[in-house]
């Protein structure tokens, strides 16, 4: 789809999606609120660290972080396949589950169910997809560091752009989804 340049958006703050932690995939992501939060300059890894260990050291609205625990965190994907997609991550830098502590097993497994059921209630999503991809061949887009996907599923929630364009459309923004989450995460 269409590239916006930093000149169309002279007055909305931007920031580089490559400062901050998410899965990239094959898709392109049709912004339907037809707002940016951020433009995309394009993701050099070179330039950091793991993006999952970088994200718990900003604060939870630029990190797009929704709660953190003692040994995990839950932040919202960059690269969202449906609104409200959450990745939960270790902070440990691990690659793989075998490598998790119990301690870490624990809360991943807890977090994630608090995730389902968040969003089932700000989102009243009808289903959900669970997954770790481990390794890049099964398709981990950060196989350095260990990171469970939520997303939410709804009954009418796949269209044709994805087939015809390889582009996803995202109806909320990341910034949105996140304060909403993050308010209705039990503390
Ligand atoms: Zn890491």
């Amino acid at each position: 789809m269409s590239n916006y340049g930093p000149d169309e958006f002279d007055s909305v703050p931007t920031q580089r999606s490559g400062d901050l932690a998410a899965v990239p995939d094959a898709f392109q992501r049709l912004w339907t609120p037809h707002r940016m939060v951020y433009i995309e300059n394009g993701q050099d890894p070179s330039e950091h660290a793991c993006p999952f260990c970088r994200a718990p050291e900003f604060d939870d609205e630029t990190s797009f972080i929704v709660a953190r625990g003692d040994h995990a965190y839950v932040l919202l994907n960059l690269y969202p396949y449906n609104s409200g997609h959450l990745l939960v991550c270790p902070y440990r830098h691990i690659a793989t589950y075998d490598q998790a502590s119990p301690e870490e097993v624990a809360e991943i497994g807890s977090m994630t169910q608090t995730a389902m059921r968040v969003l089932t209630e700000v989102s009243r999503c009808d289903g959900f997809n669970l997954g770790m991809n481990q390794g890049r061949i099964a398709g981990a887009g950060i196989s350095e560091h260990l990171h469970q996907h939520i997303v939410p599923r709804w009954a009418l929630d796949s269209n044709f752009f994805p087939i015809i364009a390889k582009t996803k459309a995202v109806p909320r923004l990341l910034g949105d989804v996140r304060r909403e989450v993050a308010e209705a995460w039990p503390s």
